[in-house]
C-alpha cells in the first residue's frame, strides 16, 4: 500500500499552522501522529493535496495541571500523558482509556490524544482495500448513496466513533478548545461530535483542537473506562463505557454514563443521573436499571458496521456499563489509586 502524492508542511509554531489551516482550507489534512490518517490514505480512502504536521508544535504537547482543570495539549502523545503522574490517581478512567488505545507501539511514538478524539468514523464495509470496495457498490461514507451496514439499506451513513478516550473524557465533563485564525472557542467536547456518519466532527475546515481540559477531581467523585475488544492489544472496541458518579459516602450525588462504539457519536445516556441520583451507593437494582436503560438506548444504534454480531454488541453494553458504574462507585468511595483498585 503507498501513500498518495501529498505536499507536507511543518509549521514552527501555532500561528504559522492557523495560517496554512486558513490558506489551504478544505484541501488538507492535520497530521498529527498519523496512526488513523496514513493508514486510511494508504487505503486510498482520503486523499489530501496537502498535510500541516504537528510535529514541531511543543506548545500543543503539554500537559499541565491548573486550579480547575488538567489541560492536555491536543498534540500531547498517548504515552506522555501515561507517563504523567497525577493522571493514573486522579483521572483514572482517562488513563484506562488510554491504556487501552491500539498497542504499546501506538500508544509510544506516535498517537496523540487530538487524533485520537477526531478519528474518522469506522465501518467493516468501509475501512477496506481498494479491491474489497470495488466489488460493490460505494456507499455513502465514500460518496455512494447507499450504507450497507444497515438492515435493508440506509441513506445514512451508520459507520462507528471507535475513540477510546470520548466515551471518558464526556463522562468526565471535559471540554476542547478549537482556534482557527479567526478565533478560538471552548466547548463541551459532545458537542466535537456531529452524528453523522460521513462527517462525523462538527469542526470548520480551517479549524484545529489544540486543548483538552479535563475538571479536577472533586472529593467522593469517581470515574472509570471500560472496553470490551477481541484481544487486549490491536483491536478496536466491541463495545466500551465511560463513568463517572460522585457520591457523599452513602448516597450517588451526580452520574453520567457515555457508551462508546455503538453510534455515530459517543453515545450519552441522559436518564442515567435521574435513575442513579439519590439512590444508596452500591444499590444492584439501581445499576441493574441504568445498565438496561445503556442497552436500550444503544440497541436504536446498533448497526452492522463491525464483524460482531449486533445482538451480542448490545448484550454487552449492559455487561460493561455495569462493571464501569461499579468499578467509578468504588473510586468514589476509596479514592485510591487506578492500580489499587483493580
Ligand atoms: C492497528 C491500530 C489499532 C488501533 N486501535 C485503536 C483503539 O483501540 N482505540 C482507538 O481509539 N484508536 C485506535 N486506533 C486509531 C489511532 O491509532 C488512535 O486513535 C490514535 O490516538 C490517533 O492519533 P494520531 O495522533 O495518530 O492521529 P492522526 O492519524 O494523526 O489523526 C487522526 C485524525 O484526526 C485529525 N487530527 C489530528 N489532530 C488534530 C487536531 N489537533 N485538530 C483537528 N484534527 C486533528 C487528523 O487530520 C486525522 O483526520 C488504532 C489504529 C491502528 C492502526
Amino acid at each position: 500500500m503507498r501513500l498518495p502524492p501529498f505536499t507536507y508542511n511543518r509549521p514552527q509554531d501555532l500561528d504559522e499552522a492557523l495560517e496554512l489551516l486558513n490558506a489551504y482550507g478544505k484541501d488538507c489534512k492535520i497530521l498529527a501522529g498519523g496512526t488513523d490518517l496514513l493508514v486510511r490514505m494508504k487505503q486510498g480512502l482520503v486523499a489530501p493535496m496537502n498535510l500541516i504536521s504537528l510535529k514541531a508544535l511543543s506548545e500543543l504537547a503539554e500537559i499541565r495541571e491548573t486550579a480547575t482543570d488538567l489541560k492536555i495539549g491536543a498534540a500531547a502523545k498517548l504515552s506522555d500523558i501515561l507517563a504523567y503522574q497525577p493522571v493514573q490517581g486522579r483521572w483514572p478512567g482517562l488513563f484506562e482509556s488510554i491504556k487501552a488505545i491500539g498497542a504499546p507501539s501506538i500508544q509510544h511514538f506516535s498517537g496523540t490524544i487530538g487524533g485520537n478524539l477526531c478519528q474518522d468514523n469506522r465501518c467493516q464495509f468501509y475501512n477496506q482495500s481498494r479491491s474489497f470496495r470495488r466489488a460493490r457498490q460505494t456507499c455513502n461514507k465514500a460518496g455512494g448513496s447507499t450504507c450497507f451496514a444497515w438492515k435493508g439499506g440506509s441513506d445514512k451513513c451508520h459507520s462507528v466513533c471507535q475513540s477510546d478516550t470520548a466515551p471518558i473524557l464526556i463522562a468526565m465533563g471535559a471540554k476542547v478548545v478549537i482556534k482557527s485564525r479567526q478565533e478560538t472557542r471552548a466547548i463541551p467536547l459532545e458537542e466535537l461530535y456531529s452524528s453523522i456518519g460521513e462527517h462525523p466532527l462538527t469542526l470548520g475546515d480551517n479549524e484545529m483542537l489544540t486543548e483538552i481540559l479535563v475538571p479536577v477531581r472533586a472529593p467522593g467523585d469517581g470515574s472509570a473506562f471500560e472496553k470490551l475488544a477481541y484481544r487486549s492489544a490491536i483491536d478496536y472496541a466491541v463495545v466500551s463505557a465511560g463513568a463517572f458518579v460522585q457520591t457523599d459516602g452513602n448516597q450517588m450525588l451526580k452520574a453520567s454514563l457515555v457508551i462508546g462504539a455503538v453510534a455515530r457519536g459517543p453515545l450519552t445516556i441522559a436518564t442515567i443521573e435521574k435513575t442513579l441520583e439519590d439512590r444508596p451507593v452500591g444499590d444492584e437494582q439501581a445499576i441493574d436499571e441504568a445498565a438496561k436503560e445503556a442497552m436500550n438506548a444503544a440497541e436504536a444504534f446498533m448497526a452492522n458496521n463491525m464483524t460482531q454480531p449486533v445482538e451480542y454488541r448490545t448484550q454487552m453494553v449492559s455487561v460493561i456499563t455495569k462493571r464501569a458504574l461499579k468499578l467509578a462507585t468504588k473510586r468514589a468511595l476509596s479514592n485510591k489509586e487506578v492500580s489499587e483498585a483493580k
